[in-house]
């Protein structure tokens, strides 16, 4: 199965020419999913090769307007660009609480009708993601007010024997959530592809299965009848599935809170870290929430990244491939910096449009 991540805003705080606000697509066979929707995403999607047609979850890191404000834009027009008769699947979103709410009112507002369903599920923050001073309503009922449960979204509280949030459990894929300090609750994510586990020798001989084409079946989760009759099912000779792909998309943070984060993404075949600032500037980046590169290579150290990806920088950095000859330029500084710090392997400092193919594991 393909796999790649489209980076389509990369720069903090607001669009810029040379910067999109936040998000970013995981593509996988052909499926998109967004993670932050910045204003302006869905001019960044008709410039890049994705559809945005094709996306059918997206998930929001946190509240702060650079990460959400294009999310009903982009809704309105993948509903114009839909057809009212084909019957569309329901797009699934996930964010912080009071998403529902903002969605809700502004498309009653607006008195939007979408074409297609969409369901919003709120992730429950726990305080301490945020200093005391910005603590009100962030768990509060005020901000689940609009008709609770009217879309059928879950509303999804921490669970604190694995300090993470379940939010996607499928055939290929688990989506899991965990906490990051930020100045009002900010999330990361991280997708786990399941890969099949190896078959069981001993079992398929004991269970008198030939070898063949049902080795090949009962590999892809296909059952197979013995020519005595006997059906085998792929659980009777399948070892346990394994880790496949894992890609972790942090939100905006100045670090994480609890366990679950560094858990959640040990030995991330892609690691995406926020470093809004330069490490000259460290107190001032924690002071608003934010990190730095050797800030996110420090983590990316604690969980084994295998690859660290630099992104939603301040506009003050202008993509390398933009800089002009002879321009001084702080933006190369920001890789030196976290390759000086991150002992494992490459860090990439992203840039609007930027397509990063994740291989298959071995
Ligand atoms: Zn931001
Ligand atoms: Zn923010």
């Amino acid at each position: 199965m393909s796999m790649d991540v489209t980076f389509l805003g990369t720069g903090a705080a607001y669009p810029s020419p040379t910067r999109g606000a936040s998000a970013l697509v995981l593509r996988c066979e052909g499926e998109c999913w967004l993670f932050d929707c910045g204003e302006g995403t869905q001019t960044q999607l008709m410039k890049s090769q994705l559809k945005a047609g094709r996306i059918t979850k997206i998930f929001i890191t946190h509240l702060h307007g650079d990460h959400f404000f294009g999310l009903p834009g982009l809704l309105c027009t993948i509903s114009l660009q839909s057809s009212s008769t084909g019957a569309k699947q329901p797009v699934h979103i996930y964010g912080p609480v009071g998403l529902r709410d903002f969605l809700q009112r502004t498309m009653e507002l607006s008195h939007t009708e979408l074409v297609f369903p969409y369901v919003v599920h709120e992730l429950v923050p726990t305080a301490d993601q945020c200093p005391a001073d910005e603590q009100a309503g962030i768990t509060h009922e005020e901000r689940t007010g609009c008709r609770p449960g009217a879309d059928q979204g879950r509303t999804i509280h921490l669970d604190t024997e694995e300090d993470a949030y379940l939010l996607v459990d499928e055939e290929q894929f688990v989506v899991k959530a965990f906490r990051l300090f930020h100045r009002i609750p900010s999330f990361g994510f991280s997708v786990i592809e399941k890969r099949p586990g190896k078959l069981n020798a001993q079992k398929l001989k004991d269970l008198g299965v030939p070898p063949g084409p049902a080795y090949g079946k009962l590999k892809n989760g296909i059952s197979v009848v013995l020519e005595n009759g006997v059906t085998i099912s792929p659980q009777d000779v399948l070892k346990k599935p394994v880790v496949g792909r894992k890609i972790c998309i942090l939100g905006d943070c100045a670090g994480v809170v609890g366990d679950g984060g560094v858990e959640l993404c040990l030995e991330a075949d892609l690691l995406i870290h926020e470093a809004t600032l330069d490490d000259t500037q460290m107190d001032k980046a924690k002071e608003r929430g934010h990190s730095t590169p050797q800030m996110a290579a420090a983590f990316a150290n604690r969980c084994q990244a295998k690859r660290l990806v630099l992104t939603h920088f301040s506009q003050r950095y202008k993509p390398v491939t933009l800089a002009k000859e002879g321009e001084s330029d702080g933006t190369a500084e920001l890789k030196k910096q976290a390759e000086s710090m991150f002992e494992h392997q490459e860090v990439t400092l992203a840039e609007d449009f930027m397509v990063i193919s994740l291989p298959i594991k071995k």
